[in-house]
């Protein structure tokens, strides 16, 4: 870990030419496989910590600066969409090296410049436009340059109270707390178009969330509030299955009841 930035540009500059470096933030969206990593590893969190507001609306923050931070502060600053960083445990390296985003807010949307560090420690102010960016990645104007300060700025403003909400959000709807390697899924580009306009996407999320409210509606130990016994699948087959047959049919025969259903249609 550098102490700072003067450190770091003098340790890149010693470094023998062709020595893997491995840039970290938080390691949120990181897996490291037990033989370790081959070359250096810089870590920028609490290393690259500025963060501090430029003018009326330009916020600018070093890679190492939590994403939580940046959000906790432009809410204080009233400075949005900022929001959305708040559901982001990495560091804004990070969140800038893959375009992080969550609740429809992306990254790369808010960037303006950003400065960069190449193998050789040269430093480099580069524009946002420089920079392609889709769904969770970026195509860099040159390989080997990691990310040392990014100037990010908000037209609209943000409040602790929309933060607070995005949070509890989260926090109903994904396992906070519990240890997890994050998402391991990329969303699908119609699903991805949806959130970026803010539509409910539609189809088989819905569908699934229907079935999965008539499993709890009829299955006595999901209304117990218990851990079912059986897959999902199965449940929402037997539920749907009682539904048609006007619920009387016993949940453990699935048989009969579809002979019934059989009976009345022919
Ligand atoms: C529970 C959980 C929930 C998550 N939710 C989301 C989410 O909603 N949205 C989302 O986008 N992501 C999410 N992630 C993934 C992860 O938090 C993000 O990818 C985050 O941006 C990673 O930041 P980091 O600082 O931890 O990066 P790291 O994991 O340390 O590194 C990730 C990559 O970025 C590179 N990198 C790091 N710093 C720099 C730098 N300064 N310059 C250049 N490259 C650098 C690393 O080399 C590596 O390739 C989640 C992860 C977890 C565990």
């Amino acid at each position: 870990m550098p102490q700072d930035r003067d450190d770091l540009v003098a340790f890149l500059r010693a470094l023998p030419a062709g020595t893997p470096i491995l840039w970290v933030g938080l390691g949120s969206n990181l897996l490291v496989r037990d033989g370790g990593i081959r070359g250096v590893v810089i870590q920028t969190q609490d290393a690259l910590s500025q963060l501090e507001r430029r003018g009326e609306r330009e916020v600018y923050a070093e890679a190492g600066v939590p994403c939580a931070r940046l959000a906790r502060q432009c809410a204080k600053w009233n400075l949005g969409p900022a929001e959305f960083f708040t559901g982001i445990p990495g560091t804004l390296g990070g969140a800038l090296a893959m375009n992080a985003g969550a609740f429809g807010g992306e990254t790369w949307r808010q960037v303006t410049r950003v400065e960069t560090i190449d193998a050789a420690g040269g430093i480099r102010t580069r524009d946002a436009s420089e920079y392609r960016s889709s769904y969770r990645h970026i195509e860099q104007p040159a390989p080997q340059e990691w990310f040392l300060a990014a100037t990010l700025r908000f037209e609209g403003e943000s409040s602790a109270e929309a933060t607070r909400e995005l949070l509890e959000k989260r926090r109903q709807t994904q396992p906070i707390g519990e240890w997890s390697c994050g998402s391991v899924f990329t969303n699908p580009p119609a699903i991805t178009r949806a959130a970026d306009r803010g539509d409910r996407p539609q189809g088989f999320p819905d569908r699934r969330r229907r079935r999965l409210d008539q499993a709890r509606q009829f299955h006595p130990q999901r209304r117990r509030g218990e851990r079912p016994r059986h897959r999902v699948a199965d449940r929402t087959r037997a539920a749907r299955s009682r539904a048609r047959a006007g619920r009387h049919a016993p949940a453990r025969m699935p048989h009969r009841r579809r002979g019934r259903i059989d009976e009345s249609h022919t």
